[in-house]
């Protein structure tokens, strides 16, 4: 595996050989759910790329940015053993360089959920996408269900600027007890990450709520909420039931729908979903 941290070390290597590319945009502190995402993009492509980026525009002035989890070393490693081909770990400056101003604006979908309560974290992820995308021009880029409305923005994006990339998205990967795997679980102390199942069971209830033939979507939120309350520890930011590709919500369960959380468990702020009534090539 090749490491690059500049723009025209990936350039070189774009042009250094034939065959479809893919890029796997991440911000590093791997773990199964990003090498699910490496190993889908290694099957379906002839090179793979990874970028590991925390990208400072989409953390808000409050949030975690100082203290994100970081381990290159052991990220080296698992990318290795993935078959990754580039990583692409450049530094502040290289992306931003001095007197960056571009900003993407992807409009309405970012506006709620995660835009509400994260302002401008939404133009902070399509404008590293876009330089990402700019930068590697891959054939396909890769991106995980786990971040719904990130998924969302970015196909937005993809078509409203007529990208010339096939956007896939995978299914969240879970630890056994069903937590959605995330670098930000490392903040849980061991109280909390017991608790932190509740996440996924509360959707679980949804979805099993749906599929018992419930169609109204606050009947759908109110069972995720009951389920969220029975573990005192869980402080929730919000329960969603939306339209996948807009993320507006809905009245009526009539079709697909994400429903999505977020929560706070002491120091972390978690988010998870499940998308129902959709075919799995849509869920993912
Ligand atoms: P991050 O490093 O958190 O920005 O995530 C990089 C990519 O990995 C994003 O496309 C995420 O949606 C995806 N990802 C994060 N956690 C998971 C997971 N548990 N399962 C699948 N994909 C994930």
């Amino acid at each position: 595996m090749k490491t690059a941290s500049t723009v025209s070390e990936v350039r070189q290597w774009r042009r250094g050989a034939g065959g479809s590319a893919a890029l796997v945009p991440t911000m590093g502190y791997l773990h199964a759910g990003h090498v699910s995402l490496v190993e889908r993009a290694r099957r379906e492509n002839d090179r793979v790329a990874v970028s590991l980026f925390v990208n400072p525009k989409q953390f808000g002035p409050s949030e975690d940015l100082a203290r994100y989890p970081r381990d290159v070393e052991r990220d080296t490693r698992l990318l290795e053993a993935a078959g990754c081909d580039l990583l692409f770990a450049p530094t502040v400056e290289e992306i931003y360089p001095e007197g960056f101003q571009t900003t993407v604006d992807v409009g309405t979908v970012a506006a709620p959920l995660e835009g509400k309560r994260r302002p401008g974290h939404f133009r902070g992820v399509a404008t590293v996408v876009l330089k990402l995308l700019a930068i590697f021009q891959p054939d396909r880029v890769y991106f995980g269900a786990k971040d719904a409305q990130q998924l969302a923005v970015i196909r937005k994006m993809v078509r409203d600027l007529g990208l010339p990339v096939d956007v896939r998205a995978c299914p969240t990967v879970r630890e056994a007890d069903g937590l959605a795997m995330s670098s930000r679980n490392v903040y849980l102390t061991p109280e909390e990450r017991r608790a932190a199942p509740v996440l996924y069971r509360a959707l679980e209830a949804g979805r099993d709520r749906w599929a018992a033939g419930e169609r109204d979507a606050e009947t759908l939120r109110q069972t995720i909420r009951s389920v969220l309350a029975e573990e005192p520890r869980v402080r929730v930011d919000y329960v969603s039931v939306a339209d996948p590709e807009t993320c507006q919500e809905l009245e009526t369960v009539a079709g697909p729908a994400l429903l999505s959380l977020a929560a706070f468990l002491g120091k972390a702020r978690l988010i998870d979903n499940v998308v129902i009534g959709a075919a799995p090539a849509l869920r993912e």
